[in-house]
């Protein structure tokens, strides 16, 4: 596995740095209860020489049963404070990181974060991060407490006797070769196990999302089957491995405990043979009997470990997707003009297929600018670079002669509304998603903006107005109604710089009107570049590029193109051709 270059304690840690202290001193008082712990053996081996030397005082012996309660009880006190305080830390480790995720999301080329599933982005930032919380709170107090319980105990059998601390470790060697031979397949059962738990959770997911289109299409059965494909087998699996393993987990379980099998016959050996008094006898084997929780605790940190491992490295791995590099630093821009010099780009670096290639073309300031051309042409890579969603691959991109990558990312959002025919609204009033435009604005200004949008009508009929909750009125929304909304925090936005994924979708005639006046109202004096898929709409642009593969193929208005481009005129007659089909089945045109 490629993933081992960088230890998840390591990674874990270092988003540990406001806990340390807090880490030490759970650990600390995991240390003190362990010591805690012990101490109530050590007041009944005392009770068990007094009874043994023959006149026990009775205030002794309560002596002794008062420490070992107060030892007792202030064993469970420390581990209390310790698994608070470890809580505490894990905690703060699991928001740290999803602070960074979040971060990092928002530094990445948004071409990235919006191509990856929305499925498997929550499994990281939710779920992954979560299955590290548990075993983290625990393993920190436990794990130390838990193995040197043992090693104390040890460690104090040797001062009794070395050879009965020996006789408790006799069924040791037994449950390290079972462990050794289930650990040696551990790794690829674990990958393989992940592998289908991913491939489960991405079907359940695809199910969920798709539930629309798959009742739409009547397919129930054939994508049910997949689910239930996918659940079955990952049932299969995971049973397989559970059969694999039940074996040697059920013989370290027996074994492991049976510390009696070495310390009971050479405790009475030694007892008989004259070297070891009846209460240490006693004791070692209450001892004996007392590390076997802690041991048996231990093995269930095994798959733990290796869950938060996993966990840590996709949280890792998502840290580390590229950077969009950002100057930070303000520029002053004189114009609005955008052109690209000889851009190049592919999406896939390895396979190096060029979606764009040295394209050279000029938006000049206030006028529209509009890109026509076949379906995969490159006109929305176009746009989606001059708004930074990705950098390009060769030459450059600038706006008032300034490269955009010499731009702060922030400057850059704050001269470009792209309006796309992704209309989404946060679960906040509408008031306030349209505010999202421009947070300084005041009530009167998102009213203005709603009605330039054409928004403004159908708002008020809504139950509680401009304060209903997107949420709740989601469902009511058409989706034009859903881009008016946009559109209207674009209006209120007021960037000087407009690109528009002009819907490919025939909307009825009502709102497609209602969708060319708000896009009228926000686009008025503005740099504006349309992504055109109804030539109509741009009959009146001031310049129209035809891209064809990626290349620019001609260029000019409407009335120069319609004269001297035959692609663009067979474009115009299929798109006129199909207006009039459109309006002769009723559905209305534009
Ligand atoms: P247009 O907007 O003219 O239809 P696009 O710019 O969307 O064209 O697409 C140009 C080419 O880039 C197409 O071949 C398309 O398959 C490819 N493409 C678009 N988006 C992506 C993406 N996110 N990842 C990989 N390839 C893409």
């Amino acid at each position: 596995m490629e993933m081992k270059q960088k230890s998840w304690i390591s990674i874990v840690f270092s988003f540990a740095s406001q806990c340390r202290y807090k880490i030490v001193l759970s650990v600390l008082c995991a240390i003190i209860s362990v010591v805690a712990g012990l101490i109530p053996y050590w007041s009944v081996y005392q009770i068990i020489t007094l009874f043994i030397g023959g006149s026990p005082v009775m205030a002794e012996v309560w002596g002794w049963c008062w420490i070992g309660l107060g030892a007792y009880a202030i064993r469970f006190l420390f581990y209390g404070i310790s698994t608070s305080l470890s809580h505490i830390s894990a905690y703060t480790i699991l928001e740290n990181i999803r602070l960074a995720l979040a971060q990092r999301l928002m530094k990445a080329p948004l071409g990235t974060v919006i191509g990856e599933s929305v499925g498997k982005l929550k499994s990281v930032l939710v779920d992954r991060v979560e299955t590290i919380e548990l075993p983290l709170a625990h393993m920190i107090p436990e794990c130390i407490s838990n193995l040197l319980l043992p090693v104390a105990v040890f460690v104090y059998l040797v001062c009794i006797d070395w050879r009965m601390a020996l006789a408790m470790l006799v069924t040791l060697p037994f449950v390290l070769i079972a462990f050794a031979m289930m650990m040696k397949n551990f790794n690829k059962l674990y990958a393989d196990y992940m592998d289908s738990n991913n491939y489960v959770n991405g079907v359940i997911v695809e199910y969920v999302e798709g539930i629309e289109v798959i009742k739409a299409f009547n397919q129930s059965s054939s994508s049910y089957e997949k689910f239930t494909k996918a659940v079955k087998s990952f049932k299969d699996y995971t049973l397989k491995w559970y059969q694999s393993s039940w074996k040697v987990m059920n013989f370290v379980s027996a074994v492991l405990p049976s510390t009696f099998l070495g310390t009971l016959p050479i405790g009475m050996y030694l007892y008989w043979d004259g070297s070891l008094t009846p209460q240490d006898l006693a004791m070692c084997l209450i001892l004996s009997l007392g590390i076997v929780g802690p041991l048996m605790n231990f093995t269930t940190y095994v798959n733990e470990t290796k869950a938060i491992e996993y966990a840590v490295h996709d949280v890792d791995e998502l840290l580390h997707v590229e950077e969009l590099p950002d100057t930070g630093k303000p520029v002053d821009m004189h114009s609005k003009d955008i052109q690209l010099q000889n851009v190049s780009f592919s999406y896939d670096k390895e396979s190096g297929k060029q979606v764009l290639s040295h394209i050279n073309l000029t938006i000049p300031e206030g006028k529209f600018t509009a890109l026509v051309g076949p379906s995969g042409g490159g006109k929305s890579t176009i746009a989606r670079l001059i708004a930074r969603f990705w950098d390009v691959g060769d030459g450059k991109i600038t706006i008032g002669g300034i490269d955009i990558r010499n731009m702060p990312l922030t400057q850059l959002a704050d001269i470009v509304s792209f309006v796309t025919q992704d209309n989404f609204l946060f679960n906040c009033s509408i008031k306030e998603n349209i505010r999202l435009g421009n947070p300084d604005a005041t009530d009167e200004e998102v009213y203005a903006a709603a009605k330039a949008a054409c928004c403004d009508e159908f708002i008020q009929k809504l139950d509680n107005g401009y304060d209903t909750l997107a949420g709740d009125a989601g469902n009511r929304l058409s989706g034009g109604e859903k881009q008016r909304i946009s559109i209207a925090r674009m209006i209120l936005k007021n960037a000087p710089i407009v690109i528009l994924d002009e819907a490919t979708a025939f909307t009825d005639q009502e709102n497609e009107e209602k969708i060319q006046q708000s896009i009228a109202a926000l686009t008025k004096g503005k740099t504006l570049l349309v992504i055109a898929h109804r030539l109509s709409t741009i009959k009146n642009a001031n310049q129209i590029i035809i891209l064809q593969n990626g290349q620019v193929e001609n260029t000019g208005t409407h009335q120069q193109l319609l004269d001297g481009d035959a692609l663009y005129r067979d474009m115009w007659e299929a798109h006129i051709g199909a207006q009039n089909w459109s309006a002769g089945s009723g559905k209305g045109g534009n």
